[in-house]
């Protein structure tokens, strides 16, 4: 099979963990036999200091053009003094919106090998395996008004859901609830906000197509205390953008690492944009330590979504575990008195070797 593929490794470190996720589907194409194309273009601040332009046409086009996406990240400090629309992070808002992905899924597993890296302990985070759902084309981060208002004295935000918006990423969790321990939370904050009311009152409606899975409702600053007292107990959390957004960063930090967590932001046709939950780290950037793993694994689920390749999906994530079982940790995996720790090419190349060397599945 032919894989092309739309590359955009963005700023910061993106670049960094980007070139080894495109070596492990390299490997992979290598061992299973397919043939990969791959074009990189430009976005967020590296496209604006190209282009002037967070997202460029060209980019647009080539991600239009290609079967999926592989994103690394954006954001670069230097773009905090640009326009609202020219930001970094406005490139990857206007992709997301462009290629109308909805649906962000972001699981979060913890790896039996890797409990000493969660903040929790054992007996709290074992067997923590959850999946956030996160609305991702509405919501306050595209609502109008916005903007600074009467000479920097006023901001505003608007946070506005339509029905249509909650049914369809409602429906996507559920779904994924069926293949999973079929039980959705619900995630709003239904006692303040009147777009939580109408998600609250849509989620519930739309549950009742699913009579198997168990849906109840938490707020968000429940839901924000759940995950580090309770997570084992969580299995599919379903909310919006923003809250989506902040409770995914705290379930990163619960399984060990934001270094850890891939993401997938799907369209209608299930096609869309693979991407690491974190962002360009500035702070780390260029110092060769940045974990790749988000990015490998964000390949793997592009394998799996987009060509529906499960055996090469399955054979990068058990190669990840097999190299963090092997004890390689980049510095975001170790806590407390610092052990050995490996950069982003060690851990990286580690993972394509394991995918040769894993013997033909039969
Ligand atoms: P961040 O995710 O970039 O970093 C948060 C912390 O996690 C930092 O300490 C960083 O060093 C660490 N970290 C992140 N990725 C890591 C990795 N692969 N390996 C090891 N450590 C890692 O979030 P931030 O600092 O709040 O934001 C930095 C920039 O990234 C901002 O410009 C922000 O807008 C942008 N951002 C982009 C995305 C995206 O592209 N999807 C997501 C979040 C933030």
């Amino acid at each position: 099979m032919k894989w092309t593929i739309a590359v955009l490794p963005g700023d910061g470190v993106g670049p960094e963990v980007t070139r080894l996720a495109v070596d492990v589907l390299g490997s992979t194409a290598k061992r299973f036999n397919h043939e990969l194309k791959v074009d990189f273009h430009d976005i967020g601040w590296s496209a604006y200091e190209n282009h002037g332009d967070p997202l460029p046409q060209s980019t647009l086009e080539g991600c239009k053009s290609a079967d999926a996406v592989l994103l690394g990240a954006v954001g670069d400090p230097r773009g905090d003094k640009l326009p609202p629309d020219l930001r970094p992070e406005r490139g990857l808002l206007a992709l997301r919106k462009e290629l109308e992905c909805f649906a962000n899924i972001r699981p979060a597993r913890l790896l039996s090998c890797l409990a000493d890296a969660s903040p929790l302990a054992l007996e709290t985070v074992e067997n923590t395996d959850l999946v956030i759902v996160r609305e991702l084309a509405g919501g306050i981060y595209y609502g109008e008004p916005s903007g600074i208002l009467e000479d920097g004295e006023v901001a505003l935000d608007t946070m506005r859901y339509q029905r249509n918006e909650i049914v369809r990423i409602t429906r996507v969790a559920f779904e994924i609830a069926m293949d999973r321990k079929r039980k959705v939370i619900s995630v709003d904050k239904a006692n303040v906000l009147s777009s939580s009311r109408l998600w609250r009152k849509t989620v519930t409606e739309i549950a009742l197509e699913y009579p198997k899975v168990d849906c109840s409702h938490m707020f968000v600053d429940r839901a924000a205390m759940e995950l580090v007292m309770n997570p084992q107990s969580l299995d599919v959390l379903l909310t919006s953008n923003l809250f989506g957004d902040i409770l995914s960063d705290e379930a990163a930090a619960v399984v060990g690492s934001i270094g850890l967590l891939a993401s997938a932001s799907l369209n209608e046709n299930g096609g869309g944009i693979f991407e690491p939950v974190h962002g360009s780290a500035p702070d780390i950037a260029g110092s060769g330590s940045a974990n790749p793993l988000a990015a490998i694994l964000s390949a793997a689920m592009l394998l799996r979504q987009t060509y529906s390749l499960e055996m090469e999906a399955r054979t990068i994530e058990e190669s990840v575990e097999a190299v963090l079982e092997m004890g390689l940790r980049t510095p975001d995996l170790v806590r407390g008195t610092v052990g050995a720790t490996v950069g982003t090419e060690t851990i990286g190349s580690a993972v394509s070797h394991q995918i040769l060397q894993r013997p033909a599945e039969k």
